[in-house]
């Protein structure tokens, strides 16, 4: 690539709203086939509510909203920040969390008073020991709603505990339908990988008329997914936002940022969508065409 047509090809990316940090990375989107995309913040605005509070038999929301603000007081993970919302919405006092702990794609865990408690997914509850069943019929009917369910459990040495369950709602962006539909023309095919409950993931990719589904994956299990459609030939973007996409965005062909999530995830990437604009891939793929044509 000659240093004008990149210089152009920068200049005119910040126009269509993609930031571009590599020429070839741009290069390399116009023959991307598949793109695989995070659904939190990515496909979501990634700026989740609390939903509904369900406490298991004599609990109450108030002591379930107390004990997760708590825990949540020491993440920075979007989902803390729906918990800390409502907290503050009741003008709810938290009691003091200990040793706490953040365990990456799962949830956290702190010590309140003299219980150890954890509040995250149902793999991280059920490997406490916990019993999830009571609960069971209810967090189905939410994760078919598309909301993301957490759970409260206190650890005990004889059996954990659950306290209740958390729903948290986290709309799609007003034009992902588009962009896909519109990616889909173009004879792109569609890939999420979630942390994410697989029920949670199929009512966002159902809506959204995603491929491809992969729930329930750890950041390492993002990169290996695009590792593995790569050795199968497929020339794969990855589009993210969280620190766990960034070792899938690096090693992905395109590396696609959004400029609203985390900075490790820019980084990783060789594009930023600024706003997080998916429309910005439809863009910067036209661009990318111009320009691969104009060097050739
Ligand atoms: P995603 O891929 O959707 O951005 P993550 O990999 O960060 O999600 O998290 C996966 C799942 O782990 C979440 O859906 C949630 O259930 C649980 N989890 C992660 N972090 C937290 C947290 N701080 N509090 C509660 N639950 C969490
Ligand atoms: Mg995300």
């Amino acid at each position: 690539a000659t240093p004008m047509s990149i210089m152009t090809a920068t200049g005119r990316g910040a126009q269509a709203g993609v930031l571009v940090k590599t020429a070839e990375g741009l290069e390399r989107l116009a023959a991307v086939d598949t793109i695989v995309v995070d659904k939190t913040g990515t496909l979501t605005e990634g700026k989740p509510v609390v939903d509904e509070i369900v406490p298991a038999a004599g609990k109450s929301k108030m002591e379930l909203l107390r004990l997760a603000g708590a825990l949540e007081k020491g993440s920075e993970h979007p989902l803390a920040e729906a918990i800390l919302g409502a907290v503050k919405s009741q003008d709810l006092d938290l009691p003091r969390a200990e040793n706490f702990e953040a365990v990456t794609g799962k949830g956290v865990r702190a010590r309140v008073g003299d219980a150890v408690v954890l509040f995250g997914n149902a793999a991280f509850a059920s490997e406490s020991g916990a019993d999830l069943s009571d609960l069971g019929d209810r967090a189905e009917e939410l994760a078919e709603l598309g909301k993301t369910v957490m759970y409260l459990v206190q650890e005990a040495c004889e059996a954990a505990q659950l306290l209740g369950l958390i729903a948290v709602a986290d709309p799609v962006k007003a034009n992902a339908r588009a962009a896909i539909s519109a990616l889909h023309d173009d004879g792109i095919r569609i890939v999420m990988a979630t942390g994410d409950a697989p029920r949670t993931a199929d009512a966002v990719a159902k809506l959204l008329g995603i491929d491809e589904v992969h729930a329930g994956v750890l950041p390492e299990g993002k990169k290996k997914l695009i590792e593995d459609l790569k050795s199968r030939g497929a020339t794969v973007a990855m589009a993210g936002d969280g620190v766990n996409d960034a070792p899938a965005l690096a090693a992905a062909d395109v590396g696609l940022a959004m400029g609203t999530g985390a900075d490790v995830a820019v980084e990783s990437a060789g594009l930023t969508l600024l706003k997080g604009d998916l429309e910005g891939i439809l863009r910067a793929r036209k661009l990318a065409r111009e320009t691969v044509r104009n060097i050739r």
